[in-house]
């Protein structure tokens, strides 16, 4: 498996989802809420820019619904309705924050929750202590 620098958008994480309206949403191959997600310009339908990427890496020119895949961008309909969706912060329960979508990504990697940063902070301040102090305390 490839791996992102953002999290998967499951449904369950939107607040107002509604299958009927929100199923548009929904990326078939990852079956999540659409990360950047782009058009098909053959058959209109739309990917997650990441999910049919590495699709057609592994079925070149192909598309999981028609022969010809060719990206464009997604429909300005389908921006709108992930604009008005609600979502909770992947880092949930902990992190109590329910975002608009257009601004879910931005939060999550500056998310106080998200542990990806400060590991390598707390790794630095760990090494800090250094040889010195621990002679300094063993001389008495
Ligand atoms: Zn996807
Ligand atoms: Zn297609
Ligand atoms: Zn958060």
């Amino acid at each position: 498996m490839e791996q992102n620098n953002y999290n998967e958008i499951e449904t369950e994480r939107v607040e107002n989802f509604d299958e009927k309206s929100n199923g548009l949403c929904v990326c078939m191959i990852c079956k999540n809420i659409f990360i950047h997600p782009c058009q098909c310009a053959n058959c209109k339908a739309h990917f997650c820019t990441e999910c049919i990427d590495s699709w057609v890496s592994k079925n070149p020119g192909n598309c999981p619904l028609c022969k010809s895949f060719r990206k464009i961008s997604p429909h300005p309909l389908l921006n709108n309705l992930l604009s008005s969706l609600k979502v909770k912060c992947a880092y949930h329960p902990k992190c109590e924050e329910v975002l608009e979508y257009d601004f879910l990504l931005k939060h999550e990697e500056h998310c106080k929750f998200n542990e990806k940063i400060p590991c390598e902070v707390k790794k630095r301040s760990h090494n800090s202590f250094s040889a010195e102090d621990f002679v300094n305390n063993s001389t008495y």
